[in-house]
């Protein structure tokens, strides 16, 4: 028996095949071939006819087979790049065509996305090109379209790429998810003829639904992607703008840099500031020209708090609490703006509103805290100078320079001068609180000694420590190196501390204060005042250090205060570079600590 000496799953040749076949059939019958031979070669159709038939169902297998693995490898990846390569590498090993495309629809247009032919070489421009006939056809008729010899196929007679392009086979499917056309698969074999069956077609059919779906899914996957990624974008700008502005509280720099931000996230060209003034607009951190036209267009962006939007130029109001603070103005650069740039600006004027209203508000507080350094500094010396002449008058009264005194008349200048030297206080604390608060207050650091200042302080509060009965001791490490401080200050931490454990101890308690040096800290001296007195409640100790704070404590309000000592301490302490805490226990006593810098390089004594 004759094997079969093709392989029949190629359809040319085994129709070649068959007409070879028959035609050396009618020869032998017309010489005369007997029954018995013509039996045998019927008897060889049969099995030509059995082979046909399970090589076309093997075939079919086959095919059904690799449609299952393509539409795997479809299923395998949202990439749009990977898809699309799959599609196209997927319809080469499907239909065996000479080459294929995938034509895909871009904003409205059909345009080759990929393209592929079973050898993998490059292609060129001319072999881009495609049918638009063809695609048109299949595209309108919603319906896969082969065709054997588009030259000669009466439906393409009139189209000119046809014949121009020598076109013969060609497969199209329509690429349609939901209604909406993706464009299509397109397969051809220009020389030859006659090249794709039917079965190619449905093959094609049903891959086709399934790269539809696929397409469409990594379409919007590469869109929310996009978006996902623009959105990132865009938050990091803004997030660096905020840091940028929050970092400043100038507020002609925090405008300029707004605007420069503005300018960087659009795109634009250049752009301005305009601030609402009497006059209408002021411009600021202005990098171009503006008509006047333009200036009228802005008041009215102010008025209206709507934006103006063109897409040569956008004039944003600066929106903050429903108040316009300004207006940018931006000018489109190469590209014209489109409503994304508004969006996007209209964020960023959100948040830059934000840091320009905060610099506002702080310039406004230097200025009113200027005003009321001024105004205290002032006052202060106003009453520094009639204070010094009631404190030298009422002493001469006392000494009797004046005449003797009586003893009523005593008892009423001493009063006279311990109420002066209070004012004294106050108005001397309400100085240093103002230098300190408008950073004024400037100390000049040297190499000090610490008992110095303990001395100095100790002899202002001796006659408070006498009358209390306190017993005093002080306890300083002997080593204790030399501290760079300013010695006045320092004394007078050490007189506002010393004074407020006199003054917070009853009668009869004991103060001590202690310095020492630990070797493994020794930038620092440490300092700790300890009293036996009332104490303070963990809640006051939350708000000690705070301005006019005075505990409630009736044993404590019965001593005169202002609550200004230990905030004015506390600055003291950090504008030498130190730290200051407490320790206390109600009923108890406190311990006040506060660190020093030491002089130099340790120089110990
Ligand atoms: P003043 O002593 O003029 O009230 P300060 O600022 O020096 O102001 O102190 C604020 C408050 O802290 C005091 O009124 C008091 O309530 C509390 N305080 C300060 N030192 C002590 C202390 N050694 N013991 C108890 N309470 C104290």
């Amino acid at each position: 028996m004759k094997t079969l000496p093709i392989n029949l799953c190629q359809t040319q040749e085994t129709l070649g095949y068959l007409h070879r076949e028959i035609h050396a059939r009618r020869t032998a019958l017309r010489n005369g071939s007997t029954p018995a031979a013509l039996e045998r070669e019927l008897a060889h159709w049969e099995k030509i006819i059995q082979k046909l038939q399970t090589e076309s169902l093997l075939q079919k297998n086959t095919r059904m087979e690799l449609l299952y693995a393509v539409s795997q490898e479809l299923n395998a990846s949202l990439d749009w790049e990977e898809t699309i390569q799959t599609v196209i590498d997927a319809v080469i090993r499907l239909t065996g065509a000479e080459r294929g495309m995938l034509v895909l629809k871009e904003a409205g247009k059909l345009q080759t996305q990929v393209m592929r032919n079973a050898t993998g070489k490059p292609f060129s421009e001319k072999a881009l090109n495609f049918s638009k006939s063809i695609v048109q056809r299949a595209l309108a008729e919603k319906k896969p379209l082969l065709t054997n010899n588009a030259q000669i196929d009466p439906r393409f007679q009139d189209s000119e790429s046809i014949s121009a392009l020598g076109l013969r086979s060609i497969l199209c499917a329509p690429l349609i998810y939901r209604d909406v056309e993706l464009g299509v698969i397109y397969v051809e074999n220009r020389a030859h003829a006659g090249i794709f069956s039917p079965d190619d077609l449905a093959v094609l059919a049903a891959f086709t639904n399934q790269a539809a779906v696929a397409l469409a899914n990594a379409r919007t996957h590469q869109a929310t992607n996009r978006a996902l990624t623009r959105r990132v974008e865009e938050l990091t700008l803004l997030q660096e703008m905020i840091r940028d502005l929050n970092g400043r509280l100038n507020f002609n720099r925090v405008m300029e840099r707004s605007i420069a931000w503005a300018i960087k996230a659009t795109q634009a060209a250049n752009g301005a500031l305009g601030l609402p003034s009497p006059e209408g607009i002021q411009w600021l951190a202005l990098s171009t020209q503006i008509t006047p036209a333009d200036t009228e267009t802005a008041k009215e962006v102010l008025q209206c708090h709507q934006p103006n939007f063109s897409p040569e130029r956008i004039i944003l109001p600066l929106m903050r609490e429903n108040r316009p603070l300004g207006v940018f103005y931006l000018v489109a650069g190469e590209e014209p703006f489109t409503t994304k740039e508004l969006e996007l600006v209209t964020r960023l004027a959100d948040n830059a509103a934000i840091a320009v209203e905060n610099a506002r508000l702080y310039e406004a507080l230097l200025h009113s805290n200027q005003a009321k350094s001024e105004f205290v500094s002032l006052v202060s010396h106003e009453l520094r100078t009639p204070m010094t002449s009631i404190r030298g008058y009422s002493e001469m009264l006392q000494k009797g320079m004046v005449g003797e005194l009586t003893a009523q008349q005593l008892q009423f200048v001493e009063t006279i001068q311990r109420n002066a030297d209070r004012m004294r206080i106050l108005v001397q604390d309400l100085l240093d609180i103002s230098r300190i608060e408008s950073g004024h207050l400037k100390i000049q650091p040297v190499a000090t000694e610490l008992s110095q200042s303990l001395e100095a302080a100790y002899q202002t509060v001796t006659e408070m420590l006498t009358v209390k009965q306190q017993e005093f001791n002080a306890a300083l490490d002997e080593d204790l190196p030399l501290l760079l401080a300013d010695p006045d200050r320092l004394t007078q931490v050490l007189i506002n501390l010393l004074s407020n454990a006199v003054k917070y101890t009853p009668a009869g308690g004991k103060i001590t204060v202690r310095a020492h040096f630990e070797p493994d800290r020794p930038a620092f001296v440490c300092c700790a005042i300890t009293d036996t007195g009332y104490g303070i409640s963990p809640a006051d100790q939350c708000k000690l250090f705070t301005k006019f704070f005075r505990s409630e404590h009736p044993a404590i309000r019965k001593e005169t205060g202002t609550g200004l000592g230990l905030a004015i301490t506390k600055n003291l302490v950090e504008l030498h570079g130190g730290a200051i805490w407490v320790q206390s226990t109600e009923g108890v006593g406190t311990t006040f600590f506060f660190t020093t810098p030491v002089a130099g390089d340790v120089s110990r004594r």
